[in-house]
């Protein structure tokens, strides 16, 4: 126990805990199933993108040559729609080929003018203006066949999942979600729906830590709440730890005598380091029981979902290698004060407001770590090094939410 590190950076943290990884493994999901999961291996594309020179724009294809002076009077003598069935299309001399948006390009032509800039009459056409050139979509502009277009680790966004598909795909391998038991301790926490004697609350952080979960493309396992007694945590760790690939508990890891995922992992388990310089959010630790990972979060409702973003999402992306998803970060000019603490990065919860000279951070709900409404009512969080309180004006990190 001397050794154990003990109130370290959340970089420190971070680092101690990344080196135990857990087991990683992948699977073939269909397309549908593909959304906000993590790709297993670099994919290349089968095809080009496009496979072919298509047109941007309902229009006619035309000679650019034929359109120099314009009005340009030419013969319309073939219609190209998208599915490009009519073959052997060749735009000579004087003529044109209406085309639809996406059709294959005709031999002979070389420009396209969109269909508002045309008058038609009968077979003729008359061009108001040039042909455009940059109105043909070239054949694998965009991408061409074997590129590697989506690395391991990409988050499969929706944009992605289209891209798997344009790139021909019908199966990917994804990383096999990982089981996540989450457990709550403590005495006092009562479901919601039932009814609160005195002393009670509602048990809230599973709910939210598994939103959490799901958010980063993982199986959450909610666990019935544990009492406050070594017998019922032991009982509860041993199960997770035998059907899960990561263990999540919430509360008890403070100083306080029925701080018990502390005092179990300290006799019991495998501890890594204990308490971090993160406000809200100091108390959490780390270490394995019976080999398999643990997170110990604060019980605080703001501190466990802090500690979550802060330590625990970086943890399951470095182990899937994943590259979000993540809370984008910015710059914003200060509305009010905001308080720093002396040795801890503090982070306080803001309403973001856009104006027309840029982004100002208002601080505008209690900032207790009890009061979960102070995130969910709150567009992000201030980022402050120790000691480092901001007056109203100063410009701050932020991190959206
Ligand atoms: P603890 O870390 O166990 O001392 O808990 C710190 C504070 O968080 C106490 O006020 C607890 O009642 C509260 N708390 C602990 N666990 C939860 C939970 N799962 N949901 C909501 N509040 C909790
Ligand atoms: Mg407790």
């Amino acid at each position: 126990m001397t050794n154990l590190p003990y109130f370290v950076s959340l970089e420190e943290a971070l680092e101690i805990c990344c080196q135990t990884k857990p087991a990683v493994e992948s699977e073939i999901v269909n397309l549908d199933d593909a959304h906000g999961r993590i790709l297993a291996q670099d994919l290349a594309s089968l095809v080009n993108d496009p496979p072919f020179d298509n047109s941007a724009m309902d229009g006619f294809a035309v000679r650019y040559e034929d359109t120099r002076s314009p009005p340009t009077d030419l013969k319309i003598i073939a219609t190209i729609q998208a599915s490009g069935q009519e073959d052997d299309v060749l735009v000579s001399k004087g003529e044109a080929a209406r085309i639809m948006t996406g059709a294959p390009m005709p031999d002979g032509a070389d420009a396209i003018l969109q269909v508002e800039l045309c008058e038609t009459d009968g077979d003729n056409v008359r061009l108001l203006q040039e042909g455009m050139k940059h109105f043909i979509r070239y054949k694998g502009e965009n991408m061409t066949k074997d590129q590697i277009a989506l690395n391991i680790g990409a988050h499969l966004t929706p944009s992605r999942v289209g891209l798997c598909a344009t790139m021909g795909h019908e199966k990917i391998p994804v990383v096999k979600r990982l089981k996540v038991a989450i457990i709550s301790t403590g005495d006092e926490l009562k479901q919601p729906g039932e009814e609160l004697a005195r002393g009670e609350i509602y048990e809230s952080n599973s709910f939210g830590i598994a939103g959490l979960v799901k958010w980063l493309g993982h199986e959450p396992v909610r666990m019935q709440c544990v009492d406050d007694t070594l017998d019922a945590l032991r009982i509860s760790l041993n199960e997770a730890a035998n059907t899960c690939d990561l263990i999540l508990t919430s509360g008890g890891v403070s100083m306080g005598e029925w701080d018990l995922v502390r005092k179990i992992m300290e006799e019991e388990g495998d501890l890594h380091f204990w308490r971090i310089k993160l406000r809200p959010g100091s108390p959490p630790l780390f270490g394995t029981w019976n080999n398999c990972p643990i997170f110990g979060l604060p019980g605080n409702p703001v501190s466990s979902h802090v500690v979550f973003r802060m330590l625990v999402a970086p943890w399951l992306r470095d182990a899937t290698s994943a590259d979000g998803p993540k809370e984008a970060r910015t710059t914003a000019r200060l509305g009010t004060d905001v308080k720093s603490t002396q040795d801890c990065l503090t982070l306080r919860r803001v309403s973001l407001e856009t104006t027309s000279t840029g982004l100002v951070a208002h601080q505008k709900v209690h900032q207790g770590s009890g009061n979960l409404a102070s995130i969910a009512w709150s567009d992000g969080f201030v980022v402050l090094q120790p000691t480092c309180t901001k007056q109203a004006g100063d410009v701050v990190d932020v991190i959206i939410l």
